[in-house]
């Protein structure tokens, strides 16, 4: 019998055209052509290792379908939504600040944001416990009348207003530890105490103007955002410390009805856009702290969204490892560069990352507590 995880994947999403380019930037000058950093392959390598494993089997396959412009107008300016469904059925173009795309993404931008939009609604209904929605293009980089960082639409915000509007809910948490700062997703609730942002990233890395502590959140929002910049060189021994001290307590104040993970695998070891340590099973210790804290506090309602990750090689085992965890079923897959990073001494809190966190910890009393 299939465990009460939910899974969504769809082929299309690895069609999704970023182009050639030299990493992350357009090529040209002294740049030669190269591929494009973020591309289908870790995305379909994470998917086909779930399904050559057998653990798909065990998982319950959730149909992504596309958002509706309704859907993306819940966060999206009228006049960005159609310049990106323009630009696709023409030749493509870029979405904003180093978002390329190719002709045909726009169908496969709005299965990305209907993915989410399902697992959620799934999630919520209680078709299932918890899920982990595999979508691309990603999205906690979009603003609402701007694509950046190879996010088109703002998976997370679309999905949470969705549900919000046919459901009512009042409080949803997103816990975000992709090493990038998630600053749409942070602009898209900024101002609204219904949603508790949390993220996790790498000080400085993208984008470099933001993700400070000191961006709280703003109004009746004051409160309800929380940003832990952690030094580059950060291991499981810090991130475990930030959970400990920074996203647990928050949500315990926050007593949300569901949790949404934005789930970038670009905080690995092997990661070429981000510096910092973890390994696979880093990621699993991370997902069992929030399926617990989701146990104590919403019924254990979670839905994890894909964000980056950028090793194809990598990204793989870490998605299995995090799968593993939320469905309690074990799949024959060993990691094996386990052995080379679990106990390298980096590993362990630094007293650098450790001030980091405590600056960030101070924030927690000001979380707002529901009525
Ligand atoms: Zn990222």
């Amino acid at each position: 019998m299939a465990s009460n995880t939910g899974w969504v994947w769809h082929e299309a999403y690895a069609w999704h055209d970023t182009g050639t380019a030299a990493g992350y930037l357009p090529s040209g000058g002294w740049l030669q052509p190269h591929e494009n950093l973020e591309s289908g392959d870790s995305k379909r390598r994470f998917a086909e290792l779930v399904a050559v494993s057998g653990l798909g089997d065990e998982l319950q396959r959730i149909a992504a379908q596309p958002a509706s412009v309704e859907d993306l107008l819940r966060f999206h300016a009228p006049q960005y939504v159609e310049k990106i469904r323009r630009l696709s059925a023409d030749a493509g173009g870029d979405a904003g600040e180093l978002t390329p795309f190719g002709k045909g993404s726009w169908e496969i931008a709005c299965l990305s944001a209907g993915g989410c939009i399902a697992l959620l609604d799934a999630v919520w209904s209680g078709r299932v416990r918890n899920g982990y929605s595999l979508n691309r293009p990603p999205g906690h980089h979009a603003d609402a009348d701007l694509g950046r960082g190879y996010c088109i639409f703002g998976n997370a915000v679309v999905a949470i207003r969705n549900l919000q509007a046919r459901c009512g809910v009042a409080r949803v948490a997103v816990v975000d530890w992709d090493v990038h700062h998630g600053n749409g997703t942070q602009g898209g609730f900024y101002e609204d105490p219904s949603v508790l942002t949390i993220s996790l990233h790498q000080d400085g890395n993208y984008p470099a103007e933001s993700g400070s502590t000191e961006e709280n959140g703003r109004g009746a929002g004051i409160g309800s955002n929380l940003n832990v910049p952690l030094p580059a060189g950060s291991g499981t021994g810090a991130y475990l410390s930030a959970f400990e001290r920074v996203v647990l307590p928050a949500l315990e104040r926050f007593r949300p009805e569901i949790l949404v993970v934005l789930s970038g695998f670009d905080a690995c070891n092997m990661d070429p856009l981000g510096r910092m340590m973890l390994h696979s099973n880093s990621y699993r210790q991370l997902t069992r702290l929030l399926m617990d804290a989701a146990e104590r506090l919403c019924g254990g309602r979670l839905a994890m969204f894909h964000e980056g990750g950028y090793s194809p090689v990598y990204v793989p085992f870490c998605g299995v490892a995090v799968l593993e965890e939320l469905s309690g079923r074990r799949s024959p897959v060993v990691d094996p560069f386990l052995p080379f990073w679990e106990n390298l001494p980096g590993q362990r809190l630094q007293a650098h990352q450790e001030a980091a966190i405590t600056r960030a910890a101070r924030l927690v009393e000001a979380v707002p507590v529901p009525a």
